[in-house]
């Protein structure tokens, strides 16, 4: 009798809207080309929740329902614990009231697998329990999913702490990565979170397989490495880019269309560093310098400094002050002419897929990545946490579509330096060159993307192994 009902999918995303926003797209890919019906759940810490039931509410209830699992609680953690491993203890702190609701759903529906996320793999011993199959949708690089296969290996084979190793590490068909470009949680081997992420990289092998974010033409040595290395490594999916279309809403949404509206074709910097980026005063304002410095146009999404951490709004998005308070006296006047500040939050897909947006000065998210890439907008690095310095490796030495912020000894990227990178991009050969090949970039994506695209057939793939289970 199961059988006549359509197949079903739990899909468990760890915190964080550029988690939640992939793997929204992803459930709706799953419904429309392949009958899927979906229940996200969601572990949780019971603050800031707007932005994901925003997302959430805009779905079709009968198809992709949704429940949010009871709060977890962090009283305990020291102040300074990293979001990593707060990411990953919303998860385990759930795993049991996770267990009833997959109980329920295995009562009422076909549940054919588990998703989660990168960060969400101990919910594994759940699934395996349940004899459900347990899947990872990778939210970010083919390249950073290399180093998680290799990094138990790498744990073993060396002593030092990574950004000391003295050559760069070769993964299979990357590009090479230094240690110091690692993501932050493995940086210092006497953290609780390294330990945290060891565990994590084990448990990618156990996956039933694995959907990446990303496609074949964008990191074609990785993938055929996953191929090639077979055995001991789940199947690998090149399903992206899965992103989200999105629309304009609110009145700031509004005010940034109808502002590029004006603007000439390719002549306006887009400025934003995702949903919790953040700087100090001091890299705030010459930040602001620099780009009244440039003379270019720019949109600048403004979050309030934070003088202790670069991820400072990643569970909250929004900071509770007007960070408008904190830009330099007169900066808001004198840009006037070529500048849009916005506080907060922008339709960042819609902006970049505006005919007037001619560049992007990025931390280099995953998701922000992607987003430039299918509008074909080039990039200023600037990478600020998690795996962004991973992701800046292959977007400027390996894809060649962006030029990197370099630092001065105390940390900061100055303001002249920033007005030269902005010219340049805008308007300098180099940019030409970075927006050519990111042109290239984006024609592949829509190759992926098309009905006998590479991507579209990897997740058919998937769809077909998970409609033959026998639940
Ligand atoms: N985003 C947005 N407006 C903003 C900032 C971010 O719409 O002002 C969206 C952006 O389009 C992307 C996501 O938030 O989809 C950020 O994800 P990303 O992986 O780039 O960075 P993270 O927030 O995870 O660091």
């Amino acid at each position: 009798q199961n059988l006549i009902k359509p197949p079903h999918v739990a899909i468990v995303p760890t915190p964080g809207i550029g988690h939640l926003t992939p793997l929204v797209e992803l459930a709706k890919l799953l419904l429309v080309h392949h009958n899927f019906t979906i229940t996200f759940i969601i572990p949780n810490d019971g603050l800031h929740l707007a932005p994901q039931k925003k997302l959430l509410q805009a779905l079709d209830p009968q198809a992709i329902s949704y429940i949010f699992l009871p709060p977890v609680s962090f009283d305990d953690l020291p102040n300074d614990v990293m979001v990593e491993i707060k990411m990953v203890l919303t998860l385990t702190r759930s795993l049991s009231a996770l267990r009833d609701e997959l109980i329920v759903l295995i009562q009422s529906t076909r549940l054919v697998a588990l998703v989660v996320d990168l960060f969400g793999t101990d919910a594994f011993d759940v699934a395996n329990e349940l004899h459900v199959s347990p899947y990872i949708f990778f939210t970010t690089a083919a390249l950073s999913l290399s180093l998680i296969f290799h990094f138990p290996h790498l744990h073993e084979t060396t002593t030092c702490e990574y950004r000391d190793l003295p050559e760069p590490i070769q993964l299979p068909g990357c590009v090479p990565l230094h240690g110091r470009d690692l993501t932050d949680p493995v940086q210092d081997r006497s953290n609780e979170a390294y330990k945290v992420m060891v565990r994590m990289c084990k448990k990618h092998r156990s996956a039933a397989g694995i959907m990446v974010n990303s496609f074949v033409d964008l990191e074609p040595g990785a993938f055929k490495a996953f191929k090639e290395q077979g055995q001991g490594l789940p199947p690998v999916y090149p399903v992206g880019p899965v992103i989200k279309m999105g629309s304009v809403d609110g009145f700031e949404g509004n005010e940034c269309m109808k502002w590029l509206d004006k603007q000439p074709n390719e002549s306006v910097l887009f400025v934003s560093f995702g949903s919790g980026g953040t700087f100090s005063q001091e890299q705030m304002t010459e930040l602001a310098l620099g780009l009244e410095l440039s003379g270019q146009r720019f949109i600048w999404v403004v979050k309030s400094p934070n003088e202790t951490a670069k991820n400072a709004n990643y569970f909250s998005v929004q900071g509770s002050e007007d960070p408008l308070g904190f830009l330099p006296n007169g900066f808001l006047d004198r840009t006037k002419e070529v500048g849009l500040v916005v506080p907060s939050w922008a339709p960042q897909v819609q902006v970049l897929s505006h005919r007037a947006t001619g560049g992007f000065l990025t931390h280099c998210g995953w998701n922000s990545t992607l987003e430039s890439i299918v509008h074909g907008v080039p990039l200023i690095a600037w990478p600020l946490y998690a795996e962004q310095r991973t992701n800046r490796a292959l977007l400027v030495d390996g894809l060649k579509v962006a030029v990197v912020v370099k630092c001065n000894d105390k940390g900061i990227v100055e303001s002249q330096d920033i007005a030269k990178y902005v010219r340049g991009l805008i308007e300098g050969d180099e940019g030409k060159l970075l927006r050519n090949n990111m042109k290239g970039y984006k024609e592949a994506a829509k190759l992926a993307l098309s009905q006998e695209g590479s991507s579209t057939k990897s997740l058919a793939e998937v769809a077909q192994v998970w409609k033959s289970l026998n639940t």
